[in-house]
């Protein structure tokens, strides 16, 4: 089968508005009136992001959905994607492995309401890699940059389960590593409330220090506030950690919230982040987070 045949065979049917079928060279995108296009890409590659071996359909949707985390973090409503498979030459480019991750990207297109736009297919003499673009609209985005002194510091769900995932904590923990949920669920909230928002990706410790440099601000953080995900198991590994795909945002103190937000600290002047514990002593974290190099 050629790689055009490949093409039409596996990708053509997760084709919608504006894909043109993917037989021209470019799609075309229209985001709705009066809103702003949105975009956000990343890479997974084989033995850096996920072990060799891992569920074809499980890639596809990690692929897909670490994007949609990013656009949530904007507060921008995804519509499409765009998709680049670099596939292993040898052994030789394996239908059965495209048709189980082409499953896994149809699941998520009907869990998010999304198609696919357009991509690139290509071999490699390197390991498996999938890079996803990710576009979404909204009218305005939530930068990581409008945080405010007095602003009240927020985040999503439980810190922690990436981290616990990864080193093989629980079921649970692990599913969350594997298939993390964005949250498209806070689009209308951050709109609302939110001066400043970002998602989780590389631990709150290092991703909190992203978003005060951005806004040129400090913080001040109850530790015993933050919401874990096992209060057992060591505190500092876990906000460190990485991988939660949780929102991390400030918004104005006594904004209604949703049962999944909590209040974890403030947003004060100066640049300093101070870690302080249940006694208002100050904690200090040596740890950064995840980078690559
Ligand atoms: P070109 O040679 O003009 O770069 P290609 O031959 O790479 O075009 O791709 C032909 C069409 O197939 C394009 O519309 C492209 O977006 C689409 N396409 C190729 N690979 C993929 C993929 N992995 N996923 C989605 N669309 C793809
Ligand atoms: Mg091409």
């Amino acid at each position: 089968m050629s790689e055009f045949e490949w093409i039409q065979r596996y990708f053509a049917p997760l084709a919608g508005e504006g894909a043109l079928h993917l037989q021209d060279d470019a799609a075309i995108i229209s985001p709705p009136i009066n809103e702003q296009l949105i975009v956000s890409t990343d890479t997974l590659n084989e033995a850096v992001h996920f072990k060799a071996g891992t569920a074809p359909d499980k890639i596809a949707q990690k692929a897909l959905r670490v994007n949609l985390s990013d656009l949530a973090a904007k507060a921008a409503k995804p519509f499409g994607y765009t998709l680049n498979l670099s596939l292993p030459i040898i052994p030789s480019p394996n239908e059965e492995w495209v048709t189980r991750f082409c499953e896994g990207l149809k699941a998520d297109q009907a869990n998010y309401h999304i198609h696919l736009l357009g991509g690139d297919t290509t071999t490699t003499h390197g390991p498996l890699s999938i890079s996803i673009t990710a576009y979404g609209s909204c009218k305005q985005p939530i930068l990581r940059s409008g945080a405010k002194v007095g602003d009240t510091l927020y985040v999503s769900g439980n810190i922690g389960a990436g981290y616990l995932g990864l080193h093989h904590h629980s079921h649970v923990t692990a599913q969350h590593y594997e298939l993390p949920v964005p949250r498209l669920d806070l689009i209308a909230l951050l709109q609302e409330h939110a001066t400043a928002a970002m998602d989780i990706s590389d631990g709150l410790v290092q991703d909190l220090g992203h978003l005060c440099k951005a806004s040129k601000v400090g913080a001040n953080i109850q530790l015993s506030q933050i919401p874990l995900a096992d209060g057992n198991y060591d505190r500092i590994e876990q906000i460190t950690g990485g991988d939660d795909y949780e929102i991390l945002f400030t918004a104005p103190p006594n904004i209604t919230l949703p049962a999944c937000v909590t209040a974890i600290g403030h947003i004060t002047s100066g640049e300093s982040i101070q870690w302080l514990d249940e006694n208002e002593q100050l904690v200090v974290i040596k740890k950064g987070g995840w980078q690559h190099f």
